[in-house]
């Protein structure tokens, strides 16, 4: 299929075959994985296909950027070591000294530590606010200085949604651009640039990988100036996504629609069961009627995800206790891969936020829904719970 014909296309005929043509000489249906530093030459500057050093671009890498660009509907995909290198070089290629960034206030910690403690050391500033509450964002920009809007919807672990088009619409009253964080949702689930944001970020290590067995981040943009702008970066600061990650990477982009279906059936089914239990106080899930943010989620999703969060009675020490319990969930870090994780984010992933305003409450469990049987994570759960 040509790459012409594909802007037409679905998202799954887009996430399939975008980015690369079967090979010209051998017919090789899947992107070769281009184990090459460098290119041969014919005559001085005479490059084959533009290709003349891997940091600069790589076939692999190329065919992954093309197709990232298609599935979040951005003309330019750019693809980076992990999720953090890419929002790095993102911040670097957009403000200097003096700037400043308005993040969510529960952002992802390793992008509150690259602000806090990274970006800061280079003069550039950041205030936290939450992003369901589009006044709160507004009264964080200084005007003038505020050259980023950042957001992640749903974030993470309370899963409180962002209203991406009114969010654009206050960046850019600002003259700053909106950044969304999409990892949760996926561009399957959320394309934000159709929404009116500028810039869209993955850490692709989650969902858009999808299998746990590989570290990776995205920049996608549509517009050009921007794009020259982060390409001119991603080259110069060097943090590219290498030919055996790119090709990781893309291979699991390429079942991303589906994982999405039966990520969400397995999270639905699990928010039903829970929201019934006797132990469970409170479940924390954007498709529920009750949830403050179900009504822009259900304008801005497909569906709502496979990631549940979840209180019990009984405190941190039954929080605890249920973590330890589960052994189809398999207690760890990160999220969107096939197999199902559990999480106390209180002392896991949230533990260097305890004692702020960003702390989390102690009975507070957050799950990743993978892609096992429905019934046997039911089963598992309801034994944890005891
Ligand atoms: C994991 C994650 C990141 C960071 O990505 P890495 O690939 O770990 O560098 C950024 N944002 C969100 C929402 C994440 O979950």
């Amino acid at each position: 299929m040509s790459q012409n014909e594909l802007s037409k296309a679905g998202f799954e005929t887009r996430a399939i075959h975008a980015g690369y043509d079967p090979d010209p000489t051998t017919g090789a249906v899947i992107p070769p994985i281009f184990a090459t530093s460098t290119y041969k030459q014919d005559g001085v500057g005479g490059l084959r296909g533009g290709y003349e050093y891997s940091r600069s671009a790589n076939p692999t890498r190329t065919a992954l950027e093309g197709a990232l660009a298609a599935v979040e509907d951005g003309e330019r995909g750019f693809a980076f070591a992990s999720g953090l290198a890419g929002e790095d070089t993102l911040v670097r290629a957009t403000c200097r000294p003096g700037d400043h960034v308005v993040i969510p206030d529960d952002a992802y910690g390793g992008t509150f530590r690259l602000f806090d403690k990274v970006e800061q050391e280079w003069g550039i500033e950041h205030s936290p606010a939450p992003v369901d509450d589009v006044d709160a964002v507004r009264a964080a920009i200084r005007p003038g200085r505020t050259k980023l809007v950042w957001v992640e919807t749903p974030t993470n672990p309370m899963l409180s949604i962002g209203d991406i088009e009114a969010l654009a619409a206050v960046a850019h009253d600002a003259g700053a651009l909106l950044v969304v964080d999409n990892t949760f949702a996926s561009p399957y689930l959320q394309q934000p640039l159709t929404l009116g944001a500028d810039v869209v970020v993955h850490s692709t290590t989650k969902y858009v990988g999808g299998h746990s067995d590989v570290v990776g981040g995205a920049v996608v943009v549509r517009d050009h100036d921007l794009a020259e702008k982060i390409a001119y970066h991603q080259n110069a600061i060097g943090a590219v996504s290498g030919p055996f990650d790119s090709f990781l990477t893309h291979r699991g982009l390429k079942t991303l629609a589906v994982r999405m279906e039966r990520h969400c059936d397995n999270a639905e089914r699990i928010v039903e069961f829970l929201s019934a239990h006797p132990a469970v106080r409170e479940v924390i899930y954007p498709g529920l009627p009750d949830h403050p943010g179900h009504d822009v989620a259900s304008r801005q999703m497909r569906r709502y995800g496979g990631m549940v969060s979840f209180r019990v009675d009984g405190g941190v020490e039954r929080a605890l206790d249920v973590c330890d319990r589960t052994t189809v969930f398999t207690l760890g870090e990160s999220l969107g891969g096939v197999e199902s994780l559990i999480e106390h984010p209180g002392r896991m992933t949230h533990a260097s936020v305890a004692g702020t305003d960003l702390e989390v409450p102690d009975d507070l469990i957050r799950l990743s829904v993978g892609l096992e049987t429905a019934d046997d994570l039911l089963a598992d759960l309801d034994r944890a719970l005891g």
